[in-house]
């Protein structure tokens, strides 16, 4: 019996990928190692920080980074830095400012994560119209929309790249932002793979950039990256880290924080409750070390037999299966119900396969079209078989 099962949990087959609701990524040997090592010694989170500040800064070309419980919580802390760089008497206020600062967001862009910047006072302003989402015209939010929605609360663009990077958009963004004087958060959390990502979206110019470290990087489930401008990361830190020190005898770590650029240690910071501990800040540098495009490479190779393999095993019931390959990133096999000939909707599938022994998981984003998807990236040895047969005895006629 495992941990879970001594628990009366039975684990299920994560064919969604390395999604939050089933524990994120499943980690590396050497990761886990790694942070087994770290918990049996005590250090300063500050030092650590540092030191990992120099090496993710190095990996995102940026000119400071941190570690952060999630790229959710990097949002708050950016969205903090921000609003209140090194300024003590803002830093001790978020949430409660005496002003609203406005984020602005492209319509296209809301999503459910806005809320990491609503958690820091900061309002999140609707900005244009998204014609080609809602299937009404040919135009998406354009840069004059910002324009329109700019007040002298603004502090910031928000933008969300999702899965799919385009540098040139992001780039007319943040030269728009710039000479508008606003600063640019990106949340770039779910855009890896290429691994070249870590430095394309920081080399936009953005402020602050947002990684998810429990996803393709396959680092722990709860941790993440804020990196860039180095006064904007030295106000995050400041707002993350327990500061129960005197200031008389605090020495800071090298690299992001300046004693002389404080008048004191400010109290707990929002984001205290958003602790990363040691192991987490350990285990995330050695996944970033493993995360090469050698690795994603032999990946998707790895990916693909799999996929290739569960398609040749199930082509002859009535689905349609289509591969999903973009060029640098992971595959996802997209299985498509047939209507005619199925007693079951990808609904009603998804649910039994759900229930079924063992339990699988598919992936859910595209039930309403009747199909399920199969994200490779966290099956275990045997899980294929398992999904073969199983879809077998759910869709034989
Ligand atoms: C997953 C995700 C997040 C949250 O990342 P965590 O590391 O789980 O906090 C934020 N934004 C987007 C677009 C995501 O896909």
């Amino acid at each position: 019996m495992n941990v879970y099962e001594n628990l009366g949990i039975t684990p299920v087959i994560n064919a969604s990928g390395p999604v939050t609701r089933l524990g994120g990524a499943l980690m590396k040997d050497d990761v886990f190692k790694a942070m087994k090592e770290a918990s049996g010694y005590s250090v300063s989170l500050e030092e650590l920080q540092g030191v990992a500040s120099q090496k993710i800064s190095e990996l995102t070309d940026t000119e400071a980074a941190i570690v952060t419980c999630g790229a959710s919580s990097a949002l708050t802390l950016g969205a903090a830095a921000i609003i209140a760089e090194l300024n003590l008497s803002r830093i001790s206020k978020i949430p409660a400012l005496s002003f609203t600062p406005e984020f602005l967001v492209a319509h296209h862009q809301r999503n459910s994560y806005d809320r990491a910047i609503s958690l820091t006072g900061g309002k999140i302003i609707n900005v244009g119209l998204d014609d080609i989402t809602s299937g009404a015209g040919v135009r998406g939010v354009e840069l004059w929309e910002y324009d329109l929605e700019r007040t002298e609360h603004s502090v910031a663009v928000l933008y969300t790249i999702g899965d799919k990077f385009v540098e040139s958009d992001l780039k007319f963004v943040v030269d728009w932002a710039h000479q508008a004087n606003l600063k640019v958060i990106v949340d770039a959390a779910a855009s890896l793979p290429p691994v070249e990502n870590l430095k394309l979206i920081p080399g936009t110019g953005a402020d602050l950039v947002c990684f998810s470290g429990g996803k393709a990087i396959g680092g722990p489930q709860s941790s993440g990256i804020l990196c860039g401008q180095k006064k904007l990361v030295a106000s995050a830190l400041l707002q993350l880290l327990d500061w129960d020190e005197h200031m008389e005898l605090w020495n800071p770590a090298e690299g992001i924080l300046d004693k002389n650029s404080l008048a004191g240690l400010p109290r707990h910071g929002i984001g205290r409750g958003m602790k990363v501990g040691k192991e987490e800040i350990i285990g995330l540098l050695k996944a970033l070390e493993l995360f090469t495009p050698e690795e994603v490479e032999a990946n998707i190779s790895r990916y693909l037999i799999i996929l290739n393999h569960i398609i040749e095993n199930i082509k002859r019931l009535k689905v349609h299966c289509e591969l999903n390959q973009e060029l640098g990133k992971y595959p996802v096999l997209n299985i498509q119900l047939d209507t005619e000939s199925s007693q079951q909707n990808a609904f009603q599938l998804c649910q039994r396969l759900r229930n079924g022994h063992p339990r699988i998981f598919p992936g859910h984003g595209r039930l309403n079209e009747n199909i399920i998807q199969i994200n490779p990236a966290c099956l275990k040895e045997g899980d294929e078989s398992t999904i073969i047969q199983r879809l077998n005895e759910e869709l034989k006629m």
